[in-house]
């Protein structure tokens, strides 16, 4: 109550200070939510290229993990405010450029997070059924651009080149059997051609050991613990873990000591079984094939470097063969330059930014500020202190014309917004869709058939 007076005094009704988000995920609803708190008369605005939000939310996180998506629960809260306006069906850099936006808002914060990802750059990369593991994930999630995705499942050997947690992600889609995976919001389509799949062997390849393996230790377990799949180790691989186990900090000696005791349970697989093999020491060096992809030369590594859970491979110089009928990429996302304005750093794939400020009244946070790395725990403790960040600048704000302004710029555009409470139409619908098939929700995939909900 003290805060509200002082900040009502602070800012008469013509100057309430108006801040605009770039992208409905976690960093952008984690920083609203901070902003609305510390400053009780400003305003926010969430401008989100898709007539829905959440983001990796709904797009990232696996179907088969719904617990995760509870977070949605406290994005709805703060989406209800009634100082907060999500903006729907705006694409930033298009639409409507980040300098104008600067113009007609007190701050501007992007969070438009990472949509592209890495590539290896190596011979064979533009083969038939080499898949970007980003594109597979938005494939079975839902993502409208990776509906058409090209994808042979007719594959008994896959290899995912990547360790880190999308990876085990994507073997763990592979390798689930379609009855649990059914009862998930994954997409109707992806189920039917995965009801189909060949998928027998699935290789999840890094290129350094398992000190230094990218996933952590709940998705490894939940691998140990499928249905109708078993993990394969190389012992190889493991030669002088155990002595070395006493030294590691905490979550690194709990991840090893998984890995060593599935080690010591590999059994001999039985017939039917799909198996899950992690493999160490290789890189990445050439994919085979005339067309679509039939094998992969890999590189023989070792490690340097004193600090053992930093050390980096390089190459023996000796090579190895793998077969291989379906290849997935998945070495990190990382983010685009949707304006020419904004400061960008090409080499590390993310906004230019010092602690959240890019530059006048732009900042960033989440993914597109920090790079594609972290969980949403991560995301939001970064978010929520730009957004900290940001409402000690907006102290003695300039009168802003805010969302009339850009109003008016996307009426003269013809561009349809759509808000929360017209997303929520779309929620009730997909809601309704998947009650029918026994599934939380059927996502619509279409663009055109969310405006048509939303708008009608
Ligand atoms: P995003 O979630 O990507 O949100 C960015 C938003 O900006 C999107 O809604 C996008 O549509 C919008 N946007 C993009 N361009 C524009 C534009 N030009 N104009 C307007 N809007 C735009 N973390 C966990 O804790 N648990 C998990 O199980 C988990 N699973 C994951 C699975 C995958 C496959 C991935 C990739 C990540 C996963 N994460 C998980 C990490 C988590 O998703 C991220 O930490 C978090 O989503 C990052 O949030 P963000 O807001 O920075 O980016
Ligand atoms: P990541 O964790 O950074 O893993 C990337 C992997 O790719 C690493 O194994 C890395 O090896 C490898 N790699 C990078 N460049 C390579 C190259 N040129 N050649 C060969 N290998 C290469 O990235 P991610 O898997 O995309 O995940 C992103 C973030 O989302 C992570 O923080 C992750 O935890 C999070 N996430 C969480 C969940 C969950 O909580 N369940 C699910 C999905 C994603 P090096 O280590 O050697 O570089």
């Amino acid at each position: 109550m003290k805060l509200m007076l002082k900040n009502a005094r602070k800012f008469s009704t013509a100057n309430i200070p108006k801040v605009c988000i770039v992208g409905a995920g976690p960093a952008g609803f984690y920083a609203a939510q901070q902003l609305l708190k510390k400053n009780d008369i400003l305003k926010v605005d969430i401008l989100e290229k898709l007539p829905l939000p959440f983001g990796l939310v709904r797009f990232g996180v696996a179907p088969d993990h719904p617990e995760v998506k509870n977070v949605i629960n406290t994005f709805h809260k703060t989406a209800t405010n009634p100082r907060l306006q999500f903006v729907g069906n705006v694409f930033v850099g298009k639409d409507v450029s980040v300098e104008k936006l600067q113009e007609m808002y007190n701050a501007v914060l992007l969070t438009y997070g990472a949509e592209e990802d890495k590539i290896l750059g190596i011979p064979g990369e533009n083969l038939k059924n080499v898949i970007s593991g980003r594109r597979f994930v938005g494939w079975y999630n839902g993502v409208p651009a990776d509906k058409h995705l090209e994808i042979n499942l007719d594959a008994e050997d896959v290899t995912i080149f990547g360790q880190g947690n999308v990876a085990i992600d994507i073997a763990r889609i592979l390798l689930t059997p379609v009855d649990i995976l059914k009862k998930t919001d994954i997409t109707s389509y992806s189920l039917e051609k995965l009801s189909k799949s060949k998928v027998r062997r699935v290789n999840v390849i890094g290129r350094r050991g398992p000190l230094q393996a990218a996933f952590t230790i709940a998705e490894l377990r939940e691998m140990t613990k499928l249905d109708g799949c078993c993990v394969q180790w190389r012992p190889q691989d493991f030669n002088g873990v155990d002595k070395v186990l006493p030294t590691l900090a905490r979550p690194r000696k709990r991840l090893t000591e998984l890995m060593l005791k599935s080690l010591g349970e590999s059994k001999i697989n039985a017939e039917g079984v799909k198996e899950f093999r992690p493999i160490f020491f290789r890189g990445p060096c050439e994919i085979l094939g005339s067309g679509s992809v039939a094998g992969l030369k890999l590189l023989i590594n070792k490690l340097e470097g004193e600090d053992i859970t930093k050390q980096w491979a390089v190459s023996t110089g000796q090579f190895e063969e793998l077969p291989c009928d379906l290849l997935f990429r998945s070495i990190g996302y990382k983010s685009v330059k949707i304006d020419e304005f904004i400061p960008f750093d090409d080499q590390r794939g993310r906004v230019s930014n010092s602690g959240g400020k890019v530059k006048d009244n732009l900042y960033a946070a989440g993914w597109v500020a920090t790079g594609p790395t972290g969980v949403i725990l991560t995301t939001m403790t970064n978010a929520m202190q730009v957004g900290e960040l940001i409402s000690k600048g907006l102290a003695t704000a300039d009168t802003k014309p805010g969302f009339s302004e850009l109003k008016q710029i996307l009426n003269q555009k013809n561009i349809p917004i759509v808000s929360y409470s017209q997303w929520e139409k779309i929620d009730r619908v997909e809601k309704n869709r998947g009650e029918k098939l026994g599934k939380p929700r059927e996502k619509i995939v279409d663009i055109s058939e969310m405006l048509d909900i939303a708008l009608q």
